[in-house]
């Protein structure tokens, strides 16, 4: 762990009090509070206005129960969350996360890295999360629709286009979205469009949406390797994970000119020192919705590695798009005396705090994901704006909107760190920028 300022001391030890065994939410704070030194040097008024303690502190926070019945007839319960945690720049904003693993400390943590990422983007979107201890794994379309259904007659009513407006993350992509929106629209009698993000495209989706994670933390590695005057011609790329993120961020690194050797799913790893055969990946992951390791049965000069390490691989550049803390501090320093000159980060918090540390003071080039991934979050506030106007916009325009948005990150977080005395550390320029601009919101609008 990095040094923290010692006014923000107690303000992390009132987190981890007041939100005992959240390990994940207490991570992730602490990271931020660590960039913030600076910060309340230079603006006073924001300690006085305990502004940083308000952050902290989700606006609201909704639990509820899930009864569903699967195919068997039998009656299930899970839990399910939003963490509303700040709309001082606009209507809360941030995914939903099905998997078993999901609890109220995750759903926080990823609310709270939400708020300062959707800053970041320049759009007027607030920060929340939300998600369930639903498993889809091995479900089929109608437990998944079911359980979708129930969901949703909870939760829509803290929804709405000005009020909050999920989207999907781990487990929740183009289907559950779908069953989620028809149990919205029959319920309220609206087609409200703006509700949710990362719909199809027949039904009010934007465009180049389901790519733009991937495609957009691959835009920010290549700003960051500009920066350096180098590029992704000809580099090596190990990205983890096998799902939306990871594989639009293999398709973008072969388009810039990297070869991917590399990617996993939570059973392994497969290798293919020829490049993954995008193609293959697509039908196995997204349409037949197997395991990774059915690539292999398919290609035979790949190979299958069950429970490996996919970063004791030598490469040149990691994306990191699974899950949190799959690159321990270990794995970091492995990666590095291997050669590693960039990591650009498509999953969040993929970084243990030891492996983030280890980046920095290696010099290479880090892009946390709050920076690095914004692009997903951009391009929902793009669907948005198509929904708000009635309009759709083509590939083009929207991939060259999002292109441009991360362009504008990294130009933003690379000069927030220099402005700030910590040249280069994106992680630093990243955690200012956007908290500056929702604590001068927070000022703006008062004590609420
Ligand atoms: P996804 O389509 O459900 O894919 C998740 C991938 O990560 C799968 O390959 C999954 O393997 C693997 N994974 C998940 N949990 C794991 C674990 N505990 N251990 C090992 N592997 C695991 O989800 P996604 O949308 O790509 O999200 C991936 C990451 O990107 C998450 O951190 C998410 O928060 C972040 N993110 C997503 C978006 C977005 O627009 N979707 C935007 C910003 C950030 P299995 O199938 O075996 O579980």
């Amino acid at each position: 762990m990095t040094h923290m300022d010692e006014k923000l001391e107690p303000i992390y030890d009132e987190v981890v009090r007041r939100n005992p065994g959240e390990g994940e939410f207490h991570q992730a704070a602490r990271e931020v509070l660590e960039s913030l030194g600076p910060v309340l040097a230079k603006y006073p008024e924001l300690g006085r206005k305990k502004i940083i303690e308000r952050i902290c502190e989700p606006e609201r926070q909704i639990i509820f129960r899930v009864p569903w019945q699967d195919d068997r007839g039998e009656v299930q319960i899970q839990r399910g969350f939003r963490v509303e945690f700040n709309s001082a720049i606009g209507p809360y904003k941030g995914g939903l996360r099905f998997h078993p693993s999901v609890n109220l400390g995750i759903v926080k943590f990823l609310g709270f890295e939400q708020i300062f990422k959707n800053a970041l983007t320049g759009m007027p979107i607030g920060g929340a999360k939300g998600g369930s201890d639903f498993d889809p794994k091995g479900r089929s379309d109608d437990e998944i629709m079911r359980f979708c259904q129930s969901f949703m007659t909870e939760l829509y009513r803290h929804l709405g286009e000005h009020t909050d407006v999920p989207a999907g993350d781990i487990g929740v992509g183009g289907r559950e979205l779908g069953f989620m929106f028809g149990q919205y629209k029959r319920i309220t009698n609206r087609y409200e469009s703006g509700v949710l993000t990362g719909k199809g495209v027949d039904w009010g989706g934007s465009l180049v949406r389901p790519e733009a994670t991937g495609y957009g933390s691959t835009f920010f590695l290549q700003q960051m390797l500009k920066a350096r005057k180098d590029s992704l011609e000809g580099k090596q790329v190990v990205v983890s994970g096998s799902g939306n993120v990871a594989i639009y961020t293999i398709e973008k690194v072969y388009q810039l000119g990297g070869k991917v050797i590399a990617c996993s799913d939570s059973s392994g790893y497969i290798y293919d020192e020829h490049g993954i055969d995008l193609e293959l990946l697509k039908q196995v992951k997204e349409v037949e919705r197997l395991r990774v390791s059915e690539y292999v049965a398919r290609q035979r000069r790949a190979r299958f590695v069950a429970h490996g390490n996919i970063w004791s691989l030598p490469c040149q550049v990691a994306m990191p798009s699974a899950t949190q803390n799959e690159l321990t501090g270990k794995d970091a320093a492995l990666l590095v005396k291997q050669g590693c000159i960039a990591v650009s980060e498509g999953a969040n918090m993929p970084t243990t705090p030891e492996g983030v540390r280890v980046f920095l003071e290696s010099g290479i080039a880090y892009g946390p994901a709050k920076a690095a991934n914004a692009g997903g979050v951009a391009t929902s506030a793009l669907e948005m704006q198509q929904n708000a106007s009635r309009d759709a916009w083509t590939f083009e325009q929207t991939e060259a909107r999002l292109a441009d948005i991360m362009v504008r990150i990294h130009q933003l977080v690379q000069e927030t760190a220099e402005e700030f005395g910590a040249k280069g550390n994106y992680v630093v320029g990243a955690n200012i920028a956007g908290f500056l601009r929702v604590a001068k919101a927070m000022v703006a609008l008062g004590l609420i």
